[in-house]
């Protein structure tokens, strides 16, 4: 299957009054250079900065459209600040590793390995979908953008590794640590779960929209009381939409 960042030949217009080109050598340090509000500019390439434990800072190479060099600015500059934009493809590749980046897991049971995409989250940073799912999730997002509605994803894939120290942390009762489900038990390690930034849950616009479309891309509620966690899973999304319902069998609330 092949895979192309969404960005590629996409047009990004420049939303910040000061948006500051950064020394290509070093992408951390601004220069004096800003490009102007309102240009609008091509991305050629994506590079990321470590900005603490788990986020990341995304930088875009830019050119002008008709493509003369503008140079590296961060991607918070640009309308929509790069949300649901995807980024890398995290291949499979030939590990046989139960517990390597690539591992998905669902309740207790290793699945096998899945092919990734990097995508920006509602926060900005960056999050893992199985490549099979990213393709339906961003028709999903066209269509309610369409309808004026705002979809993005506030978590997707967590490896076996992460969701061990997520797990260990809670274990161990460590602050910022939340309830955490042993590692292999996570319903996030399948790559196919998204939690959407419902902002509150049902009854809001863009809940509301969901459950009236998700179903229609292949995703479907499978979490009692979540309604902000969705999974890519044609199958059981045609039933519940056959049954006028956004939920799996025995989802309710
Ligand atoms: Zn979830």
């Amino acid at each position: 299957m092949a895979f192309n960042p969404s960005f590629i030949g996409k047009s990004f217009v420049v939303s910040d009054s000061d948006a500051r080109i950064r020394d290509p050598n070093n992408l951390a340090a601004v220069t004096p250079k800003v490009i102007l509000k309102g240009t609008k500019v091509l991305v050629t390439e994506v590079k990321t900065l470590p900005t603490g434990s788990k986020s990341r800072m995304v930088f875009a190479n830019t050119t002008s459209e008709s493509g003369s060099d503008v140079g590296w600015t961060s991607t918070r500059n640009l309308q929509g600040s790069f949300i649901n934009e995807t980024l890398d493809l995290l291949p499979a590749g030939t590990s046989v590793d139960q517990k390597g980046p690539n591992a998905a897991w669902s309740h207790g049971d290793f699945l096998g390995q899945v092919d990734l995409v990097e995508i920006v989250d509602n926060g900005l940073e960056i999050e893992r979908m199985t490549l099979t799912t990213v393709e339906p999730y961003l028709m999903m997002v066209e269509a309610a953008k369409a309808a004026g509605i705002s979809v993005a994803i506030n978590s997707g894939f967590r490896s076996y590794g992460e969701q061990d120290l997520l797990f260990r942390g809670f274990k161990q009762g460590l602050p910022g640590f939340n309830l955490a489900a042993p590692p292999g038990m996570s319903n996030h390690q399948n790559g196919i779960a998204l939690d959407i930034a419902v902002s509150g849950g049902a009854g809001t616009p863009v809940y509301n929209w969901l459950a009236k479309n998700a179903t229609s891309f292949g995703f479907v509620r499978t979490v009692s009381g979540e309604p902000w966690h969705w999974e890519f899973d044609p199958k059981k999304a045609a039933t519940a939409k056959a049954q006028g319902t956004c939920k799996a069998a025995g989802i309710s609330n």
